[in-house]
């Protein structure tokens, strides 16, 4: 099956997952009913294209916020410098991102993942989001900045999704993002669960964590602070020491073991690998395949862990980044259906991306 066509499917799967996981209540269900109909419209529009010649993504990747009120323990956007203590000068305004995120609904782009840095450092950009009714906005969130005003406008904007970050128990969690974070996040996952508000959770997977957090016993917890998708993302590392805390070929199969596991016994919460999945797909979907990212500063890259880029979105707009020419090339590489040994292809090749940048 074309790619094209796999990714509509797999999305069409999505939406009857969300019907399953978020149609629990009335807010939901009448959610849910808008969702359906701009999902299907967002497909039409990829089909067009698709038709024209033109291969649209489902999914875009957007790191909104150059900032980070953390310092975790191998943290890939600050060990890269997309992200900071300080805001940068060059970040992309609000009014930009909203500009994007109106082309992305003309184009049928149907999930932006916003994440950074700390996505909620930016309030304005997530009401701006919240405004764009037919896009799905999760937000990839150590969750610690979560408030009152969070939780209103979760409530009443839920194609915003928040999703905290967690790394198992509270020991493992305050060990990789600072003392005191796992309370934080306790706060706001029992906030969201007592609203009702539909979460997920990313859990970066290590060596050292594989088996904690695929573990029944964890996974329960979740499921009953009413958690409803749980993205497992494997780790891909900074620098030469956190080398070793990536899964070794025995350890990811046992995560596509473990994952398929759960997926299979646990009906009512939604699993989902990365890059595991993409395997199904035909391998990495990045560089405009199934997605690709806009860092904080407006360039258009790959993926957020393949850092390269010809197009800036200040100047030019999402379908001249679908087709540039570094996307082009990449795609044109068979580094994306290669095996490889990282939780990151084309992190991997980092060398010949580099090269099709130059
Ligand atoms: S919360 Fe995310 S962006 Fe911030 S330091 Fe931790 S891993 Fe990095």
């Amino acid at each position: 099956m074309k790619l094209h066509s796999a990714m509509n499917a797999s999305i069409k799967n999505m939406a009857v997952t969300a019907l399953r996981f978020f149609a629990r209540n009335r807010t939901e269900f009448q959610f849910v009913t808008k969702l359906v109909p701009a999902l299907r419209a967002g497909a039409k529009r990829r089909n067009k294209s698709e038709k024209s010649g033109v291969h649209i993504p489902p999914f875009l990747i957007a790191s909104v916020s150059s900032q980070c009120n953390l310092r975790c323990a191998g943290c890939y956007a600050r060990a890269g410098g997309s992200c900071g203590d300080e805001k940068s000068d060059d970040e992309l305004t609000t009014k930009r991102w909203g500009e994007l995120f109106t082309q992305a609904e003309e184009l049928g782009i149907s999930f932006i993942l916003l994440a950074g840095g700390e996505p909620l450092m930016r309030r304005d950009l997530l009401s701006e989001a919240a405004a764009h009714s037919k896009i799905i906005f999760p937000v990839f969130t150590n969750g610690t900045l979560i408030d009152d005003a969070y939780f209103e406008l979760f409530d009443s904007h839920r194609n915003i999704v928040p999703v905290v970050s967690i790394e198992g128990d509270d020991a493992v969690t305050d060990a990789r993002r600072g003392q005191g974070v796992a309370i934080g996040l306790r706060r706001a996952i029992s906030g969201l669960h007592a609203r009702d508000i539909p979460f997920g959770a990313s859990v970066t997977v290590t060596g050292e964590n594989l088996e904690a957090v695929t573990s029944p016993r964890f996974v329960a917890e979740l499921q009953e602070s009413a958690c409803r998708i749980v993205f497992f993302v494997e780790y891909v590392p900074v620098d030469e020491i956190s080398v070793g805390l990536v899964l070794s070929e025995a350890q990811r199969e046992e995560l596509a073991r473990r994952v398929s596991a759960l997926k299979a016994g646990c009906k009512d919460v939604a699993f989902i690998s990365f890059p595991g999945d993409e395997k199904e797909l035909g391998g990495c979907l990045a560089a405009g395949r199934g997605f690709f990212h806009i860092n904080a500063n407006g360039n258009a890259e790959p993926c957020p862990f393949s850092p390269y880029s010809d197009i800036n979105l200040k100047e030019h707009g999402l379908l001249e980044a679908i087709n540039s020419p570094l996307f082009a090339r990449v795609r044109a590489q068979d580094i994306l259906s290669a095996e490889h040994s990282g939780g990151c292809v084309l992190f991997e090749n980092r060398d010949i991306v580099s090269t099709l940048a130059e």
